[in-house]
């Protein structure tokens, strides 16, 4: 098993990627603590079904967006296990509509919730990850960062963001034997994306090369390559898991 002994942290674990991506590294044998906002049940659910599988796993209620949350969130994995060795920013949302009509409330919420909950949770464990000098911090970027889609200048702006975020980070962290990374999905199958596939789903499989949407696990299939030790000398770096999407073929 290749996280045996890791301690890690995955924000919006309760469903869709995220859920992916607690199993995931539990079953490669990490402690896995993860965020969830409101869906307590499921995330209840999904703790039950890895001690069943003999991993072990924990749930934290927690808004991303805030600060306070974030800190109290990292204060408590340390009380429990004294590190954490693998970060994953995953939690997000969407609030699409056209920039002439969009509330303000609709931009800071995607902002605050996709790129400040990034910030928060990276500044919680940038000291503990440096004294142990060693840490692998995997944010969840977006194509769309890249795409020009109509309705999406505050989530664009967010997943943009997350981006550069990342090379920056990347680079003040290195010598201290922490990577930062990203994974820029596409078209994913999950709630996040359910009232688009009702409406267009077949049309977009034309657009993507695989001529398939996306599963949460082949997501969490790349957050695992940049969780593990192999990926020592890969930093910075933004890896589209899209099945070409983005390559305009
Ligand atoms: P889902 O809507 O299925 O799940 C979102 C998760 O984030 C839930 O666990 C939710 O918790 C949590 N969450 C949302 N807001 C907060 C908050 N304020 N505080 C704590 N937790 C929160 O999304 P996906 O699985 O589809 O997306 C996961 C990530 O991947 C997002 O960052 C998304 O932008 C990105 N992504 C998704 C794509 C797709 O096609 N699905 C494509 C590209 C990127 P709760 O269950 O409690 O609400």
């Amino acid at each position: 098993m290749k996280l045996e002994g890791r301690v890690a942290l995955v924000t919006g674990g309760s469903r869709g990627i995220g859920k992916a991506v607690v199993q995931a590294l539990a079953r490669e044998g990490a402690k896995v603590a993860f965020v969830y906002r409101s869906s307590a049940e499921a995330a209840e659910q999904i703790v039950k079904d890895l001690a069943d599988e003999n991993c072990e796993a924990f749930a934290i209620q927690a808004d991303v967006a805030s600060k306070a949350d974030a800190d109290a969130v990292v204060e408590q994995v340390m009380e429990k296990w004294e590190k954490i060795d693998i970060l994953v920013n995953n939690a997000g949302i969407i609030r699409d509509g056209l920039l002439a009509t969009m509330s303000a409330e609709d931009w800071q919420a995607v902002i605050d919730t996709n790129l400040t909950s990034v910030f928060n949770f990276c500044q919680a464990v940038t000291r503990p990850m440096m004294s142990k000098r060693y840490g692998r911090i995997i944010n969840m970027s977006s194509v769309a960062a890249h795409f020009g889609n109509s309705g999406q200048t505050n989530y664009a702006a967010s997943k943009g963001g997350i981006i550069g975020f990342t090379r920056c980070l990347a680079t003040e962290l290195a010598k201290r034997g922490v990577t930062v990374n990203a994974v820029a999905p596409g078209f994913i199958e999950t709630d996040m994306t359910v009232d688009v596939r009702n409406a267009a789903g077949d049309q977009i499989k034309k657009h993507i090369p695989s001529r398939r949407l996306g599963l949460p696990e082949d997501i969490s299939n790349a957050v695992l390559f940049f969780a593990t030790e192999e990926s020592s000398y890969v930093t910075g770096q933004t890896l589209a898991v899209d099945g070409g999407l983005t390559l305009g073929g």
